[in-house]
């Protein structure tokens, strides 16, 4: 059993010592002290069902005892920075990474997070074309450091510091957005804001194929091939943010982007990447990665021998538990379940996603689309109570957000479907002393 400090006192140190910017979900926040798989242990021993996987990070499953194994022998042997001496893991799963593209991405750089990530790939796009102007797209998060919180385009991760060159592009929004799913359409955009915003020639493009912190947001099929093509016909380079949508969630492709037919200049990953191991990597082709040939860039840690031996780990685990398929297999059962409560609940508004990548959009009005914020809270604390965990996102905090760990079952989702049918009616019945609390609103969780 646990015996270290309780979550009181965890909070009472936090409240002191640690970043006030840090927020939790829940009104009770949990003091996790264990992981297996896809469950979760909190200080009192109480399991909980795992289905936001720290926000996509964990791929194999929490404590995989592949990739622990792999973590615990190289440390016990040597851990070191990455610089100056050569290693062989980071041989060995730069190779592995690079099997798993198309084209002609071949070449890796390793970085610790996904802002590196991005951050490294924007400066090489900007050094390849010698333009500056990026265009990303509104709702899209791709980073906190400057070039990256400028890619960024929701306000509350946006800050009054310099942030310069980018443009930010209508949203292909297949649920709110003007055109509907027609992609072509809203990649008009794009155009404009090059003929319009720039001096005709651009650095690039990013973009993530399903926008995680935005509320699990699928981009509108025909969007990304008539902005690649717009593009580069500008001179930029097509960058694909990769940090939740890679590493076999979407289950039909290894890759977000793969679902949209298009083949990136220059791939960023993180999260899944590591299993919960900080690490993230840009892979790009040979005649980019040598803008980097005659300067001196290094990170002193990206790729360090512990962090690829777990990231090597992580990929075998995917091809040998076929995690792939079964991201595939069960999200669909999920996306069905889930489906069938929008049919019962009219809170529901839009069910998205794909694979283990799947977004629920609470409305108090299907027809207006007016976000239900109080009541995504709500239920997502019963869930919590009850013993399953989920997050949430989107610009207007109204979309759970399921991204399990990718070895979820479908006894997991029978699981997730009865507590998130249950919580709808706890909820229901409580939901009075919420709306009084918190909005005076008493619509919302109409059965229908
Ligand atoms: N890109 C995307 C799509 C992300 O979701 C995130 C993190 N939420 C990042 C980049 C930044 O990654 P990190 O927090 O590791 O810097």
């Amino acid at each position: 059993p646990y015996t270290g400090p309780l979550a009181d006192d965890i909070l009472r140190k936090r409240q002191q010592f640690l970043n006030p910017a840090v927020f939790h979900f829940f009104k009770n926040p949990l003091n996790l002290v264990e992981g297996k798989m896809q469950y979760l242990f909190d200080e009192k021993g109480r399991r909980y069902l795992d289905a936001y996987g720290g926000i996509a990070t964990v791929s194999c499953g929490h404590c995989h005892p592949e990739v622990v194994d792999a973590i615990v022998n190289q440390t016990k042997r040597l851990q070191h920075s990455t610089i100056l001496y050569l290693n062989p893991a980071i041989a060995e799963f730069a190779e592995a990474l690079a099997s798993k593209m198309p084209g002609d991405l071949k070449v890796v750089f390793f970085t610790n997070s996904g802002t590196e990530a991005n951050e490294l790939a924007l400066m090489m796009a900007r050094l390849y074309t010698g333009s500056h102007d990026v265009i990303s797209i509104r709702n899209g998060y791709h980073g906190n450091a400057g070039a990256t919180m400028a890619a960024t385009a929701q306000s509350s991760y946006k800050f009054n510091v310099i942030q310069t060159g980018v443009h930010h592009a209508q949203n292909p929004d297949q649920y709110r957005g003007l055109f509907g799913s027609d992609g072509p359409m809203y990649a008009r955009d794009v155009d404009e804001i090059i003929t319009y915003g720039t001096s005709g020639r651009v650095a690039g493009f990013i973009a993530e194929a399903i926008q995680g912190v935005g509320g699990i947001m699928e981009l509108a099929p025909g969007y990304l091939p008539a902005v690649y093509s717009s593009i580069r016909k500008a001179g930029g380079l097509c960058i694909a943010d990769e940090v939740q949508s890679g590493f076999a969630r979407t289950g039909s492709h290894f890759w977000g982007f793969e679902a949209h037919d298009v083949v990136p200049d220059i791939v960023t990953m993180a999260k899944g990447i590591g299993n919960g191991i900080p690490l993230g990597a840009v892979v790009t082709t040979p005649e980019i990665a040598e803008v980097l040939a005659c300067r001196n860039y290094y990170n002193t840690y990206g790729g360090n021998p512990v962090c690829a031996v777990a990231g090597l780990a992580v990929l075998k685990v995917i091809e040998k538990e076929k995690l792939q398929q079964n991201a595939f297999n069960v999200g669909f059962y999920l996306k069905q379940r889930l489906s069938s409560l929008k049919d019962k609940y009219e809170i529901i508004g839009d069910v998205r996603g794909r694979g283990l990548l799947v977004g629920v959009e609470f409305v108090t009005d299907r027809h207006l689309k007016t976000p239900a914020k109080i009541e995504t809270l709500g239920v997502m604390e019963q869930m919590k109570e009850m013993g399953v965990l989920i997050g949430k996102g989107g610009l207007l905090g109204n979309v759970f957000r399921i991204t399990p760990p990718l070895c979820f079952t479908r006894e997991d989702v029978g699981s997730f479907y009865h507590h998130i049918s249950s919580s709808f009616h706890t909820y229901s019945s409580c939901f009075f002393k919420y709306s009084c609390r918190f909005s005076g609103r008493c619509d919302g969780l109409r059965v229908v």
